[in-house]
């Protein structure tokens, strides 16, 4: 199963990062929740594949380190989500469908 499309309403805000926002629950190291709003990546399902990354024609994304993360030891953190122009190409090549994408 991917990232809830309705995690926006579903989880709380517990923090901020890199400008954005951190839905919980989160329980570091091995629970991450979900980083941004416009561009939700849900940290606990990205195995860091990599390929929203090549993907995004406005770099949107920038690896993020999370050692001893159960899925993966990196993460693709939407550190630019603001700069997102919709055009799903991200959310079309995640193998894990851990990205939701939503115009402000
Ligand atoms: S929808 Fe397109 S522009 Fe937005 S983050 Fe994904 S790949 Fe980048």
């Amino acid at each position: 199963m991917g990232i809830d499309p309705n995690y926006r309403q579903n989880r709380q805000v517990v923090g901020e990062h890199e400008g954005h926002k951190i839905y919980g629950p989160i329980g570091p190291p091995g629970k991450l929740g979900i980083h941004g709003t416009i561009v939700g990546v849900d940290f606990d399902l990205c195995i860091a594949d990599g390929s929203c990354i090549n993907a995004c024609p406005v770099n949107v994304f920038q690896w993020f380190d999370t050692p001893s993360h159960p899925a993966s030891e990196k993460k693709a953190d939407p550190i630019n989500e603001k700069s997102c122009i919709f055009c799903m190409a991200c959310v079309n090549v995640c193998p894990v469908a851990a990205i939701d994408v939503k115009p402000p």
